[in-house]
């Protein structure tokens, strides 16, 4: 099985709409290179992904000539009932008859109790027997030690999805390096997700990517992050949520077929990493002592990694992280000067000139 997957999440768009023909061309060029795993889940598009993966997929191609990922949205479960219910319109809504891979999806804290509270781990494990679903697994966005207890306690879990890539790899937040050595330990086979880090890894700010043009002058930044992952031992599959065929065309070349990275490759992803890790950033850790005492509720944390982020990866990438951080929250502008926050916060960082900076930057669109 060739290790790249088509990712659901970020189907081309037209009028902000998912657009189906576009969408069927993108999934017949991936399948007639020889790639056959599609991933999708009951959230992406607004709970339209799924019928798009009928209409572009299911329809038009064999069942047997693909392989379809789903996950159970285990936050919508709130008695073990719901499981089956939500299953059976999964099957609905794709089309599919059965899934390869069933994954609880997202498990993190909450999602973690919200999986034990209703038994979705032997739900999917029943699937299993039942081959309505072939392989089981979770994907995960938690710290190692979370991993570790939840890999000891259902060992019958055969793959994890985990967010992996070469900037976050020794993240102390996203814990790639520490995720990954777990599962290995476990024997379990690893997916791979966000391997481009939501696509910011192939829009790095000039200068910081010249380690792999001076090495590879021809070689897209995606393909370098693309290899990084699919070189781990043990990596069953390095998804990929492409929306454009100059994208699907890149990752092809990537892995017809998959050189994985020597000696020197290794050690210029290193140089990269390092550079990346010096541009002066906004020291916040996320403790969220801020958040809890803004009386206009503003995701302070969200928006200083966007503006972290706009120093690695432009403006254009962090004010899709701005818009996303503020969806449904109140924007920096909406701040009311009372400083509250600057007492609270540990880090004494000057959280309302940063705010300042993201209104002038992300609200008004100014350099
Ligand atoms: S200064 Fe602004 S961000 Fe800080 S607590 Fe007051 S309203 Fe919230
Ligand atoms: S209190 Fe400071 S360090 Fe903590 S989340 Fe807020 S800005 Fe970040």
């Amino acid at each position: 099985m060739k290790q790249l997957g088509f990712g659901t999440m970020r189907l081309p768009q037209v009028h902000e709409q998912v657009d189906l023909r576009e969408t069927e061309k993108l999934f017949d060029r991936f399948l007639e290179a020889g790639f056959t795993y599609f991933d999708t889940a009951y959230g992406y598009h607004d709970y339209k992904a799924e019928l798009f993966v009928r209409e572009a997929l299911v329809k038009r191609h064999p069942r047997e000539s693909f392989l379809l990922a789903d996950k159970m949205p285990v936050w919508l479960a709130k008695e073990p009932s719901d499981l089956e219910r939500l299953f059976q319109e999964q099957l609905e809504k794709t089309g599919a008859g059965y899934f390869d891979y069933y994954l609880l999806h997202s498990l993190r804290d909450k999602n973690i109790a919200a999986a034990d509270a209703v038994d979705a781990w032997s739900f999917i494990r029943q699937k299993k027997e039942e081959g309505l679903v072939k392989h089981i697994g979770f994907s995960f966005h938690d710290t190692a030690e979370t991993l570790d207890k939840l890999l000891t306690l259902h060992p019958e879990m055969e793959f994890v999805q985990l967010q992996i890539n070469y900037a976050d790899w020794e993240s102390e937040r996203v814990q790639s390096r520490l995720c990954y050595e777990t599962a290995r330990r476990h024997g379990k086979a690893v997916i791979i997700m966000e391997p481009v880090r939501g696509g910011s890894l192939a829009q790095l700010q000039s200068g910081l990517a010249n380690p792999f043009t001076a090495y590879a002058p021809n070689a897209s930044l995606a393909s370098w992050a693309l290899r990084f992952c699919a070189s781990l031992e043990g990596v069953l599959m390095v998804l990929s949520g492409m929306s454009d065929l100059a994208q699907v065309e890149d990752n092809i070349k990537t892995f017809s077929p998959l050189q994985p990275l020597n000696a020197e490759e290794r050690a210029v992803i290193e140089a990269v990493r390092e550079a990346l890790a010096k541009v002066p950033s906004i020291p916040c850790t996320r403790c969220n002592y801020c958040t809890e005492t803004c009386p206009a509720e503003i995701p302070i944390p969200d928006i200083l990694r966007a503006l972290n982020d706009g120093r690695i990866y432009g403006d254009a990438y962090a004010a899709k992280q701005y818009a996303s951080a503020c969806r449904d929250k109140a924007q920096a502008s909406a701040c009311l000067g009372c400083e509250v926050c600057l007492s609270r916060c540990p880090q004494h960082i000057q959280i309302t000139e940063h705010l300042h900076e993201a209104v002038a930057k992300f609200e008004r669109g100014e350099d």
